[in-house]
């Protein structure tokens, strides 16, 4: 058999086991309410933690962006690609999380791929949280440093692992994680990365926005600096409603990824008309602060409401909210009955999360309504009671 004839073969050994994996078509903007398939659903599942991604004003800074910038911006932006709007978003982001500089990149996924190789190669130690993003796994990976991952938020394995670590040593951890919505122990990471004399990385992807003061991020609801924590990189594409992401720390850190992040160097830069609608999402992020207490009041509206049905939720007091369910299957016949009831909740399954630990991934936005968080509850009730008979 050929590599092509085995493609198969294991595609039909992956739909057995229920972990295939397959988008649905979306048509219309992103929001509460999602047109898929022809069919109107209520969604639980986007990461537009704010609700901005289709906000007017972000839709209107676009389009007059690209009335001065046009569409494309042409080339990298060592090259020509680095535009006034590019340049204006990068100041205001430093700005905004109190860093010297901030360097955008075109994904999260390529910001940590890039910063990890630039940082580190062989000789030298990257010590990462298991359940972080597989983005900083696969940027470990490339960097070629020798990669320990310590239990979830295990502080004494961290401790432990330290020892005797080679070369330059970072810690990277996601601020969020985004499968548990958890927390890292922000001040103790930073308490062991100063004792142990090296630096720490927090990916924030899903803090920045919604956690800390108008919404700079879980570093700084954890009262923590740039002293402390000395490589902060958070996305664009979640809370703040448009796409891409930012490094931000200082200027000798943002030179070395300009010089060295071999995803910034060799690759297009985002279109500048996204830079302005992210300059607005920005500003309205910081200001309304409503979103993230609209937000709260929801998470403890359905925490309330599924710990009364009985549903196994985790330490999560952020907008991720998971159902843990089991096997991989129990959590995708959850998932196909709640849209039988127009309700779209995605099942997360191995390998995105540890064997055994297959859940639905709940998510909520500042415009989802309570009513709407109670016909979740509802239908979860109804749902329980059918598994239970
Ligand atoms: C989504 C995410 C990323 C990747 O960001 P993209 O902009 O979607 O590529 C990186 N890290 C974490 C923790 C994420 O949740």
């Amino acid at each position: 058999m050929s590599l092509l004839d085995s493609l198969q073969v294991d595609l039909n050994a992956r739909r057995e086991q229920g972990l295939y994996r397959s988008h649905r078509v979306v048509d219309g903007p992103q929001g509460v309410q999602l047109r898929v398939d022809g069919r109107e659903l209520l969604s639980f599942c986007s990461n537009d933690y704010l609700g901005l991604a289709n906000d007017p004003r972000l839709a209107e800074a676009l389009r007059e962006a690209t009335r001065r910038y046009g569409v494309g911006s042409g080339a990298a932006h060592l090259i020509s690609g680095h535009s006034s709007a590019h340049h204006a978003l990068e100041e205001e982001l430093a700005g905004f999380v109190g860093a010297e500089r901030a360097l955008l990149f075109s994904t999260g996924y390529m910001a940590n791929l890039g910063v990890l190789g630039a940082l580190l190669g062989r000789g030298d130690t990257l010590l990462q949280d298991k359940l972080n993003h597989a983005s900083l796994i696969d940027g470990a990976a490339l960097s070629g440093a020798r990669l320990r991952r310590y239990p979830h938020n295990d502080m004494d394995a961290l401790q432990r692992q330290l020892e005797g670590a080679q070369g330059w040593v970072l810690i990277a951890s996601d601020g969020v994680f985004s499968m548990d919505g958890d927390l890292a122990p922000l001040q103790t990471l930073a308490q062991i990365a100063a004792n142990a004399d090296c630096a720490l990385m927090i990916d924030d992807a899903h803090g920045f926005g919604v956690l800390g003061e108008q919404g700079r991020g879980s570093v700084d609801a954890a009262g923590l600096n740039f002293d402390q924590v000395p490589v902060y990189m958070a996305t664009l594409g979640k809370a703040l409603g448009v796409a891409g992401a930012f490094v931000a720390g200082s200027e000798a850190l943002i030179e070395t990824l300009i010089q060295q992040a071999r995803s910034y160097v060799y690759t297009t830069a985002m279109p500048p008309a996204l830079a302005e609608a992210t300059r607005a999402s920005l500003r309205i992020a910081a200001e309304e602060q409503w979103r993230r207490e609209q937000l709260q009041a929801l998470v403890q509206r359905f925490r309330a409401g599924a710990q009364a049905i009985g549903l196994q939720l985790m330490a999560s007091a952020t907008p991720i909210q998971p159902i843990l369910l089991g096997d991989a299957q129990t959590a995708l016949r959850w998932s196909e009955r709640l849209l039988e009831r127009g309700i779209l909740v995605t099942a997360i399954r191995p390998p995105t999360v540890p064997q055994g630990s297959a859940r639905l991934r709940v998510t909520f936005s500042a415009q989802h309504s309570e009513a709407q968080v109670d016909r979740l509850l509802e239908a979860l009730q109804s749902l329980a009671e059918e598994e239970a008979a």
